[in-house]
Parts: structure tokens; C-alpha cells; sequence
């Protein structure tokens, strides 16, 4: 076995989702909104399962799809690319796999800026790759722009960048965008962006993608996902838009890896990517006021919200909410006490973590919400005790 795989936990979205499972626990631990999804484009799946094609779509994704994410890019986000420009992946992991695999050669660094999703450490470390760990601070999460500088080599090659950032719900602004630019243009990294979150954003915050940012265009790996932008986690659809000399080899690993994605799931993704803009607006409408919900309860039972700019999630600082519990542990003891399922933030560090925020996912109904609050607020007495 590989040795990266013989001392792996398994992830903590599944470990927390097993143990909400087995107790019956509410799960605003893994991020997954409880609703069916947009009628229409599971309808425009069926459609496409009952009457289009079955069988191998083209390796680098339908024509339609492909011309359809370069469309949407271009109406929502000023991006200038064309269906040439891009990949159809399995997801967004298929895409960062892919992506990691072709740009990294054994020994080359790649910088992760901590807290990271889960999977960027080890698809790095079995690409070959040196992982370079910066790390970001609550309360404000600002970029750290200053010890990225100062991390990199004349060996490093890859920034991996994720905006809106999971796990603490940060969309970073225009001049922590134009820092990292800069930054990249100057020492000759290439940005690997994870933006999977990009149409999630609240208070009227506009996504502002690296790729556009001044000499970005040619060096940045742009990965986006279906499963957020139509709240159907399930899909697995990604796209990578990139320039054709990143996009070759990219195209060249993903051949080798799932080789291509269902093609009633890109019929159904092509046709969601022409909706309206008020689709869109309606849909962050909506997790913004299921946010509001879940952080007006909380703060009433005392808890210590932290501001939530985008993604599915909020977080709680546990130590300013008079909790001593460390992140884990609280995170343990509210599955099997409270009966409501969190992700500990230090699951997203491999060293210096922060030990008193946990995330909760508020994508979900009033009810559940309003439930899993007033959970929460007795078991918020119970642990200061
Ligand atoms: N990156 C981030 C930051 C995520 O939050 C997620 C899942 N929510 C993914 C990648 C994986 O996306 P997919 O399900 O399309 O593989
Ligand atoms: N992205 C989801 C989250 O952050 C989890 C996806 C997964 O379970 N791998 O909760």
C-alpha cells in the first residue's frame, strides 16, 4: 500500500455524516443542501437519460457543455474563453486530481494555504508534490500575502486557491485578489483555483475570479462545479478552464482517470448554465436568508457567530462563546448529545490549527434549522456548565 493511504483517516465529511447516520443526529456537518434541486434541470437530466445518449460522450466533454461554460463564464464573470478553453470533469476532485497530476513533477512545491480542503494535501503529496503550508488566522481570515511571499522557492510551482473558501466562508476582496496577482505574475506560479463556491456569495458580493486579474490569463487553472452552482452535490460535474498549455496535459491525466463524465448529467449542466441571472440571484437569496435564520438563533443562544460571506457554511468561535470544549470534541459530543452533527475546523489544518471553531451547514429548510438550533442552545448550557 501507499504509505499516504496506510495512516489516512478517512475524511472527516464521512466520518461526521456516518456518525449522524448511525444516531439520527441533524447533519450540518457535510456540506449538502436537503432540498430536491432545481426542477427543471432534473427534469432536463431525465429528458436527456430517456431520450439523448448513453453511451462515451468526447473525452474533453460535449460541445455543448464546453460552449456552455465558456458562455456563462463570459456573461457572469467578464472571463474570455471559448468551449476550446475547456475540460468537462467527473467534479471539481476529478479536475484538481487531474490538474495537480499534469502540472507537478516529483519535487516540485506546490503552496496550500491552511484551512484547506481536505483533499488538496494528499492528491499533492501522491502527485509528488512538496506541499508548502501557509496558514490563515480567525477572526478575520485575512490572505496572507506577506509569509506566501515568503514561502516561495525557486522550486515552487503551484499556488492552490480556493475562493469562496471552504471552510470559513470567505470571499476574498479585490485587493487580496490583486496581491496574490501580482504575487504570481512576479514569481512565475501558476494558480490553481478552486472556485467551486464562486456563485455562492452574500450581501451582494461579486465573485472576482484570479483568472481575470491583470497577466493571470495564461497561467491560471480555473476548476468550477455544478454540484454548487445548482445545489446538486451529488452530480459530480467540473469544468477546468485554462490556456491550451495547461489544458493539454490536464486533458492528458483526466484521460487516464475517469476519461469522461455522464453525458445526461452535461445535457442537463449545459442547459442550467443559460438559466437567467434572477436564477442565480433567487438562489443565493435564499441560502442568505437560511444564514440570517441560523446565525440570529445562535447568537440568541449565546453562541459566537463568525460572518459568513459566501459557501454553505458559518462558524462558530467555541472559546468567545464561553465553550472551553476543544473543536473535536465538541464536535463529537453534539452528535451524540445534542443530536446535531458539525465539522471541526482543525480538520482543515495539518499543523497550527486552530483548535475552537467548528463549521455548520445552513443549507437546509426553516425547520430543520430552527431545530437544530434550539438543539444547540441547550447543549451550549450544558457544556458551560
Ligand atoms: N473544493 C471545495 C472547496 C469544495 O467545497 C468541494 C465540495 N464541496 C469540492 C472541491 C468538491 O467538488 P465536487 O463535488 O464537484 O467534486
Ligand atoms: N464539500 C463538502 C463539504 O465541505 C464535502 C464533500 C465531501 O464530502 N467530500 O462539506
Amino acid at each position: 500500500m501507499n504509505p499516504i493511504y496506510a495512516t489516512m483517516p478517512t475524511s472527516v465529511f464521512e466520518e461526521i455524516s456516518m456518525l449522524a447516520r448511525k444516531t439520527g443526529a441533524i447533519n450540518l456537518g457535510q456540506g449538502f443542501p436537503d432540498g430536491a434541486g432545481p426542477l427543471d434541470i432534473r427534469q432536463a437530466a431525465a429528458d436527456a437519460v430517456l431520450n439523448g445518449s448513453n453511451q462515451y460522450p468526447p473525452m474533453m466533454g460535449t460541445d455543448r457543455l464546453r460552449d456552455a461554460v465558456a458562455d456563462h463564464y463570459r456573461r457572469f464573470h467578464g472571463l474570455d474563453a471559448t468551449g476550446s478553453d475547456i475540460l468537462v470533469t467527473s467534479g471539481a476532485t476529478e479536475a484538481l486530481s487531474a490538474a495537480l497530476l499534469a502540472l507537478i513533477s516529483p519535487g516540485d512545491e506546490v503552496l496550500l494555504i491552511q484551512p484547506m480542503y481536505d483533499a488538496y494535501l494528499p492528491l499533492v503529496q501522491r502527485a509528488g508534490g512538496v506541499a508548502k503550508l501557509v496558514s490563515m488566522a480567525p477572526p478575520d481570515w485575512r490572505l496572507p500575502i506577506e509569509a506566501i511571499a515568503a514561502a516561495i522557492s525557486p522550486r515552487t510551482r503551484v499556488i492552490l486557491f480556493n475562493n469562496p473558501l471552504n471552510p470559513i466562508a470567505r470571499v476574498f476582496d479585490d485587493g487580496e485578489i490583486a496581491a496574490l496577482a501580482e504575487l504570481c505574475v512576479r514569481r512565475d506560479l501558476i494558480a490553481l483555483c478552486d472556485e467551486v463556491w464562486e456563485h455562492v456569495l452574500f450581501d451582494g458580493r461579486q465573485h472576482l475570479p484570479l483568472i481575470t486579474a491583470p497577466g493571470m490569463r495564461e497561467r491560471t487553472v480555473k476548476i468550477g462545479s455544478a454540484g454548487k452552482i445548482f445545489s446538486l452535490t451529488g452530480w459530480k460535474v467540473g469544468f477546468v478552464v485554462a490556456a491550451p498549455t495547461l489544458l493539454a496535459p490536464i486533458a492528458k491525466a483526466h484521460q487516464f482517470l475517469t476519461f469522461t463524465t455522464p453525458p445526461n448529467l452535461q445535457a442537463a449542466v449545459a442547459y442550467g448554465l443559460g438559466k437567467e441571472e434572477s436564477y442565480f440571484e433567487a438562489m443565493r437569496g435564499d441560502y442568505q436568508r437560511s444564514r440570517d435564520r441560523l446565525t440570529a438563533r445562535l447568537i440568541a443562544a449565546g453562541y459566537a457567530v463568525l460572518p459568513s460571506e459566501g459557501t454553505y457554511f458559518l462558524c462558530i468561535d467555541l472559546a468567545a462563546s464561553g465553550i472551553a470544549l476543544g473543536d473535536r470534541a465538541f464536535c463529537l459530543r453534539a452528535i451524540e448529545d445534542a443530536g446535531v452533527a458539525a465539522i471541526p475546523i482543525s480538520a482543515f489544518y495539518t499543523e497550527n490549527a486552530p483548535t475552537s471553531v467548528i463549521r455548520l451547514c445552513f443549507a437546509k429548510s426553516d425547520v430543520v434549522i430552527d431545530e437544530a438550533a434550539e438543539r444547540l442552545a441547550a447543549f451550549a448550557q450544558q457544556v458551560r456548565n
